[in-house]
């Protein structure tokens, strides 16, 4: 064959490798985590995220402005609650973190698409993403009573203006209770976004001190996905699609790029990759010590996951990667 087929040929210039460039990074893949806590002009740096913020609602509007004028069309929303309980009512009162975030920010910015996450674990006491049995110090979260706190949360997040509902808690059957809920409350336009296939995963770090969320005991296994296994990720998204879900997530993204193909060749929905608090560190901890090439390792990670089959994009480095697409 040789010299017949010279690949090197379509490599020559940049000219003539955009043009047989397969696949294409906008901002319109790119979907910006925030964390809304109580008070008024509070901007609180987590410390194992540089540049990730826990913002009163006040300043979470002058950040979704800034989001909307760098052209992302999409920011998800999570909340620390002054006080948490067993009820997590943090999670479903009208005034909880999320709800009050969602409208101020609807208001500021109506065509900025506000995502809620839907989950308890930031308004438990005990920090696991459901009930317990009383006397559990394990965090067995009871499956079927949670879904109806999943309901409530989802309801009231789409009454104080929450375009996409997503619900992250890998309860069985939340997908279906959320859309019932929902459905009934006269939602029934609001999309879910579920969490599909999340996995019981120690990249989840940093993102525990941003949302103070961790498990006071025991660990999320029993209803996170275990690390080896992606045929199973297979059987979450079908249940979630019979379930109702308009799009689908992969959460983390950078060990499981093979969960996001395997997905994508799965399913004609929508998929969404969440780059997670610990990938975002793990980034801003070599740079700042001058060992990579921050700009470099960030959009060569978001191509991949869009290679791997990622519409969407959940990642803390939406900003910095918005503003690098422009030059
Ligand atoms: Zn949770």
């Amino acid at each position: 064959m040789f010299p017949t087929h010279r690949p090197r040929r379509l490599r020559k210039t940049a000219p003539l490798r955009r043009m047989v460039r397969e696949n294409v990074l906008t901002t319109s893949d790119l979907i910006y985590p925030l964390f809304a806590v109580p008070g008024t002009s509070i901007a609180h740096e987590v410390r194992s995220m540089p540049g990730v913020y826990q913002l009163s609602v006040d300043k979470i509007v002058e950040e979704a402005k800034e989001v909307y004028d760098l052209g992302i069309p999409s920011i998800i929303l999570f909340g620390i609650p002054e006080d948490k309980d067993v009820e997590a009512t943090g999670a479903w009162h009208d005034c909880g973190m999320v709800q009050k975030a969602a409208t101020a920010v609807k208001e500021a910015v109506p065509d900025l698409v506000v995502i809620a996450d839907t989950c308890l674990c930031e308004y438990t006491s005990h920090g696991h993403c459901g009930y317990l049995e009383v006397g559990d110090l394990t965090g067995r979260v009871l499956n079927d009573p949670t879904l109806e706190l999943l309901k409530k949360t989802a309801v009231s997040q789409a009454k104080a203006g929450a375009d996409i509902i997503a619900p992250s808690g890998m309860m069985d059957g939340f997908v279906q209770a959320i859309r019932a809920g929902l459905d009934e409350a006269g939602f029934e336009e609001t999309p879910i976004l579920s969490y599909a296939a999340k996995y019981a995963s120690a990249y989840y770090g940093p993102f525990r001190d941003a949302a103070d969320s961790a498990p006071q005991f025991g660990d999320r296994r029993t209803y996170q996905m275990d690390p080896a296994n992606a045929r199973e990720a297979i059987r979450e998204i079908e249940l979630d699609i019979a379930e109702g879900a308009d799009m689908l997530m992969v959460k983390p993204a950078l060990a499981y790029m093979d969960v996001i193909y395997r997905v994508k060749e799965a399913t004609n929905l929508p998929v969404a990759a969440y780059n997670v608090s610990g990938e975002y560190a793990m980034v801003k901890a070599a740079a700042l010590n001058g060992w990579i090439d921050e700009q470099r390792v960030v959009m060569e990670t978001l191509i991949g996951f869009k290679r791997a089959g990622a519409d969407l994009i959940l990642t803390y480095h939406a900003k910095e990667a918005a503003r690098w697409l422009q030059g």
